[in-house]
């Protein structure tokens, strides 16, 4: 295939790790980057993520192939509409990597509406609280879902072609409908950020009156409030691109603790226990056992004494067994089955596991 200019328009962490994964599927293209700071378009540029760099958005535009929007979502919007007025290639892919989808569709439909471009817009569903292009990581997308949500300047071919240039992230590539995009990330990604911020403020102002609340915060709350450290610009842009889906699912939820507050002021243990039965068994079928819904991953809960080597000795055990994952469960034991977690690739390796630590040793041993 012929060789091609990719133009990454913020490098950021999502624009730069683009722009790595990008090299190691298609080396020869050649990848051209905009960054209005200095230091990640330095960064970027020293570590031969891109093979030239500007601070003038406009500057590359017409050069490019492939133009890739990763910048916060209200500067994507102002790209189109500059774009519009730029003499771009003719039928030049524009693309995305914003985390709303259907105002960014509807913009492109309508500034891009006269021109010989192809536009698609795109999610990489990957990321963490960092940001800049030193946090650039070149595997931050495997196994992640990649999301096309079309338009209509999504012509034939336009998603194949952003497949073959995006060979190197190894993700899965996904194609829906914009605004059911916004529906599905409203309730799995965007209210669940409301509700561990929530969480937080409720937990911050209970700190105050009881102080031992804070001590007390144990696995189940870490891991119900983890992402309430996540980039608060972001976090807005989010949700005032995708407000009326996520109001929908505010109430919604509203609705769902009067329901429970209403059994518990009517002393319903049945409806209660019913309550709790159905969030288990719903969970238990959602994808979120497995990492990004392809490999499954496998934890065994070891009920460790307090006492010197005994997590060393388990280790010894183990020798010559892959683990993806240890973690060491200190605090407040009440929601977890056992103090060391380890974490294997395949259910093989951890029924072995469970049967060497069982025959060799006296602790108790839970499966996930
Ligand atoms: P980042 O803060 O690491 O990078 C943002 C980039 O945009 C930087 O290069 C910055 O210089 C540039 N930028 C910011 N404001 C600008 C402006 N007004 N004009 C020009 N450039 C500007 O953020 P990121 O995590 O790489 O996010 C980029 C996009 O990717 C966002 O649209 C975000 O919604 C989306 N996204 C983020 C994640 C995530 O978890 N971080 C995941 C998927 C998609």
């Amino acid at each position: 295939m012929a060789k091609k200019v990719v133009y990454i328009a913020g490098l950021g962490l999502i624009g730069a790790s683009l722009a790595l994964a990008i090299k190691r599927g298609q080396p020869e293209y050649e990848i051209l980057g905009y960054n209005r700071g200095e230091q990640s378009r330095n960064i970027a540029l020293e570590k031969g993520m891109v093979d030239r760099a500007t601070d003038d958005f406009a500057a590359f535009a017409p050069l490019a192939d492939i133009i890739i929007l990763a910048v916060p979502i209200e500067q994507t919007l102002t790209f189109l509409k500059e774009l519009a007025g730029l003499d771009l290639k003719e039928n030049v892919i524009i693309s995305d990597a914003g985390s709303t989808k259907a105002e960014i569709v509807a913009a492109a439909d309508k500034y891009l509406a006269d021109k010989a471009v192809r536009f698609v817009g795109g999610h990489p569903m990957a990321g963490s609280h960092k940001s800049g292009a030193i946090a650039a990581d070149v595997n931050l997308f495997e196994n992640a879902y990649y999301i096309f949500t079309p338009s209509s300047l999504t012509k034939s071919g336009t998603i194949e072609e952003m497949k073959d240039l995006l060979s190197g992230l190894h993700a899965r590539f996904v194609e829906i409908e914009a605004s059911e995009h916004d529906r599905v990330t409203s309730q799995v990604s965007h209210f669940p950020h409301i509700l561990a911020s929530s969480l937080m403020e409720q937990a911050g102002s209970y700190t105050d009156e009881h102080p031992m609340t804070q001590h007390f915060a144990a696995g189940g709350f870490r891991d119900m409030t983890r992402i309430a450290e996540s980039e608060p610009g972001m976090w807005t842009s989010i949700l005032l691109t995708n407000r009326q889906t996520i109001l929908e699912r505010i109430e919604d939820f509203k609705d769902r603790l009067d329901k429970v507050a209403t059994w518990l002021e009517q002393e319903k243990s049945d409806a209660i226990w019913e309550f709790f039965d159905h969030g288990r068994q719903v969970r238990k079928s959602m994808e979120i056992h497995k990492r990004a819904g392809v490999d499954s991953f496998y934890d065994i809960f070891i009920n460790v004494p307090d006492e010197e080597d005994a997590i060393l000795g388990i280790l010894e055990l183990l020798r010559g067994t892959s683990i993806v994952n240890i973690r060491i469960n200190e605090e407040n034991r009440e929601d977890i089955n056992g103090i060391l977690q380890i974490t294997f690739k395949n259910r093989e390796d951890l029924e072995k596991s469970a049967k060497i630590i069982r025959e060799n040793t006296k602790y108790q041993v839970f499966l996930d």
